[in-house]
């Protein structure tokens, strides 16, 4: 005998956990609401206040700040924990941070407070998880492994109880076991870059401001955290990402220093530092009968844009305000006709932001000749038009394109406790 759900989410990642949380609290017209569990075998806890950053952090957009806060997350995510950032400096090796020829993000210019929070993954996942469960979302410790999918509904064999669902979600991950499971085809490449993450003290202050410098072996960006120090992610070539592994914590600060141009001062370490090999995916399909992909085991992009996970909740709010307007109508949130509308929805942004990206990661971190030049100095085009420069804003605060309900109030909301 198997427990069974209407839905149920295999992964409870920030995507998976938004997606439980978002669907267990949406307002919905029908007298029954929908059953959901998660599969998730490494639930982390709140970090206690006085607990130390921990080393994996991301750039959240407004866009997401609303998704978090309509998912009952964002009131969890304590603000001595959140950075919020005012302004975003890009610039090329090839030119100076403060030169005309960079670009300059101002929330004020777009009449924004900031541009989106720095906040450690671990947090926003855990409150997710916290979220999901207060509204009545099973959360389960096992495994997915393997499922079998009949008309009515689909098995789920876990590595303990099995489970039920009238339909199954997977964010589970680049590696996704259920994508392969359901013969979901996905593509593949490496970078042939590794991303190093680590913690460090700046001479001077981080200014609020998220920076990024372009250099011909990768990028490296300084993301302000709430204690004053910085996380690096040095997206560097193979090859030297080895040896910046391997340098002792002054030699590296050393190269720090000269591949971030002295900007904040001369730097110290203050953490381990974590390497990650990176990896572009693209499932070709996001969805099949009673099964849909979200977040990295849909589509995992270089992080140089700091989108992954913003992308992830866009889907998971999109997925939940089509799946909770099936049931409204009476439809199965499960059939292949809801979950298309999914597809056609999110893969066109997922794609265009895949290949928007990848263009930057090869012309401004790896370009040289003729078109590399052009791009270069296209940072200082879009710096001084300003019809140019609110496109690239909007994009950056998420919310532009298409946006499910839950995030399209990200522009009028002015009552955060963040700000
Ligand atoms: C160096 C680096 C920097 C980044 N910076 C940013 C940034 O600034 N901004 C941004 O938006 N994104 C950033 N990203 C991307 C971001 O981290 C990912 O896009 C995001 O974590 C994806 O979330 P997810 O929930 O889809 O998957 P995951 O976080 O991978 O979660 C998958 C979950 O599935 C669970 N799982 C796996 N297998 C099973 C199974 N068999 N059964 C049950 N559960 C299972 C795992 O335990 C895990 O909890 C960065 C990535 C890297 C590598």
């Amino acid at each position: 005998m198997s427990d069974a759900f209407d839905v149920v989410v295999v992964g409870g990642g920030p995507v998976g956990a938004c997606i439980a949380a978002l669907l267990a609290r949406a307002p919905h017209r029908q007298e029954r609401p929908l059953s959901v569990a998660i599969l998730e075998p490494h639930r982390p806890a709140l970090p206690s206040a006085d607990a130390p950053l921990d080393l994996r952090v991301a750039a959240f957009s407004r866009a997401s700040e609303r998704i978090l806060d309509a998912a009952g997350a964002w009131r969890e995510i304590a603000p001595a924990r959140v950075s919020a950032y005012e302004h975003m400096r890009i610039w090329h090796e090839n030119r100076r941070a403060g030169s005309r020829e960079a670009l300059h993000f101002d929330a004020a210019e777009a009449g924004e407070p900031n541009l989106g929070y720095i906040i450690e993954t671990r947090l926003v996942q855990a409150a997710l998880l916290d979220a999901a469960a207060a509204a009545g979302v099973r959360i389960d410790a096992n495994e997915f492994v393997s499922l079998q999918t009949a008309p009515e509904r689909v098995h789920i064999a876990t590595s303990g109880a099995a489970l039920t669902a009238r339909l199954v979600v997977g964010a589970d991950g680049a590696r996704s076991p259920l994508r392969a499971a359901a013969g979901l085809a996905a593509t593949v490449a490496d970078y042939g870059e590794v991303a190093i993450v680590a913690m460090v003290a700046t001479e001077r202050a981080h200014e609020c401001t998220a920076w990024q410098r372009f250099l011909h072996t990768g990028t490296l960006a300084f993301l302000p955290l709430a204690d004053g120090t910085s996380s690096i992610v040095w997206s560097a070539d193979e090859k030297l990402a080895k040896t910046l592994l391997a340098a002792s914590p002054e030699q590296f600060a050393h190269e720090l220093d000269s591949a971030f141009d002295d900007t904040l001062g001369a730097t110290r370490l203050v953490s381990q530092r974590l390497s990650f090999p990176l990896q572009r995916l693209h499932a070709e399909r996001y969805v099949t009968e009673r099964c849909a992909l979200v977040g990295d085991a849909a589509h995992v992009v270089h992080p140089l844009a700091g989108q992954g996970v913003n992308l992830g909740l866009l889907d998971a709010a999109t997925l939940v305000e089509l799946i909770v307007a099936a049931h409204d109508e009476g439809e199965d949130p499960g059939a292949l006709r809801v979950l298309r509308r999914y597809e056609r929805w999110r893969k066109s942004e997922t794609e265009f932001m895949r290949v928007a990206i990848d263009a930057f990661d090869r012309l401004l971190a790896h370009g040289t000749g003729a078109v590399a030049q052009i791009a270069q100095r296209g940072l200082g085009w879009v710096n001084s038009s300003a019809e140019l420069k609110r496109w690239f804003m909007s994009r950056a605060l998420g919310i532009s394109g298409e946006l499910p309900a839950v995030a399209r109030a990200a522009q009028s909301d002015r009552s955060s406790p963040h700000r």
